[in-house]
């Protein structure tokens, strides 16, 4: 009989897990928010729609080019080439080339993961809250107490402190204690076109943001509706982390505004969005791409493992997928 396998997350690490296993065992994934995509979501209204997470991506091994090769064939993932500036407040912008292929997923960034999605098993607006190990395995339970089923292997893709509050401390040890992870601010604009400049995208040279984009001209979005996102920095995020929320965006448009020469009056319409674990800081030693207990049938993985970005979080499932395809090989 194929084990069953419980994957708790559907980001990027997710959905890799669950497509790399369903071979062999029979998987159910949770998910806490409403769609997928975990840190490459889509936010929409009726008019506009924001990456509000990932904007790009890289692709440096061989698996993960061979694992993109057929979305990339399909039109899911294009190359995007931007006219690409760097910004700062006193210095006079420069462009600034990229040296290698940059990715984005189209229309949206989330089609990617919706594409993965195919017939897996997923339960949306799903919180898996509590872990019981019974002498079958491990009960899962929601935010309700109610039991979302048994299995005999528990994975969780879940961003670091959210995967230490869910698996017990006593069967992973002090293994997740060296990674970290930090916060991020997401200022998303709905703006005029015409009164933006002409530069698709900015790395910025700044205390309070890291980079914007125009994100109405990447590749596959509509062009008509323009649209802002712009990530604060990670020290600024977490020195104003529980700053009354209308203060934090007030104070980003005001520094987009700086920086760009945009006016207020072409911006339209303004949220934020507060990434609490947004980025994974370097790990110094990036020597194991996931956390297994194999006799407890418990596992972890994600971005926080390798150092962040998406190209981590497929490493770090994909290599979690194949050793737990061993270990089930194993015992059969
Ligand atoms: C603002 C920002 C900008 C970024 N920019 C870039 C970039 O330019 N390039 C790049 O390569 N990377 C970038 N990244 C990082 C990239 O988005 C991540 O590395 C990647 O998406 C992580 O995928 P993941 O599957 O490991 O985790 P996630 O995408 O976080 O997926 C984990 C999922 O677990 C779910 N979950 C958590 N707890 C529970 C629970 N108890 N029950 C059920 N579900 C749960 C979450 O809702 C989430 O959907 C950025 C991230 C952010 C936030």
């Amino acid at each position: 009989m194929k084990p069953h396998i419980a994957i708790i997350g559907a980001g990027l690490a997710g959905l890799t897990l669950a497509r790399e296993l369903s071979g062999i065992a029979d998987i159910a994934l949770f998910e806490k928010a409403r769609g997928l995509g975990g840190r490459m979501s889509t936010r929409r209204n009726a008019s506009h729609q924001w990456d509000h997470g990932a904007q790009f991506f890289t692709a440096r091994s061989h698996t993960f080019n061979s694992f993109l090769t057929p979305f990339i064939s399909e039109g899911t993932v294009v190359e995007w080439q931007p006219n690409i500036t760097t910004l700062s407040l006193d210095k006079t912008p420069f462009k600034r080339p990229w040296f290698e292929p940059h990715y984005v997923a189209a229309p949206a960034m989330n089609s990617l993961l919706k594409a993965m999605a195919g017939d897996l098993n997923i339960h949306l607006s799903t919180r898996v809250e509590h872990l019981v190990a019974n002498d079958k395995g491990w009960q899962l339970l929601d935010d309700q107490q109610q039991l979302l089923g048994e299995f005999d292997w528990v994975i969780s893709s879940a961003p670091l402190p959210q995967t230490q509050a869910l698996l017990p401390a006593a069967i992973l040890g002090d293994t997740l204690a060296r990674y970290q992870m930090l916060p991020c601010y997401a200022l998303l604009l709905a703006v005029d076109d015409t009164d933006l400049p002409h530069w698709d995208a900015a790395k910025v040279n700044d205390s309070q943001l890291s980079w914007i984009s125009f994100n109405h001209r990447l590749p596959g979005r509509n062009r008509a509706a323009g649209t802002v996102v712009a990530h604060s920095t990670a020290a600024w995020a977490q020195a104003h982390l529980e700053d009354d929320q209308e203060t934090v965006k007030q104070q980003l448009i005001a520094r987009f505004c700086a920086l760009t020469g945009v006016s207020t009056a072409a911006i339209t319409s303004a949220q934020l969005h507060r990434w609490r674990y947004a980025l994974s800081a370097e790990v110094a030693e990036p020597d194991q791409a996931f956390v297994l207990n194999e006799s407890a049938r418990l596992a972890a993985c994600g971005d926080w493992c390798l150092g962040g970005r998406v190209e981590a979080a497929f490493s770090s499932a994909y290599q979690l997928a194949c050793a737990v395809r061993e270990e089930i090989a194993a015992n059969a």
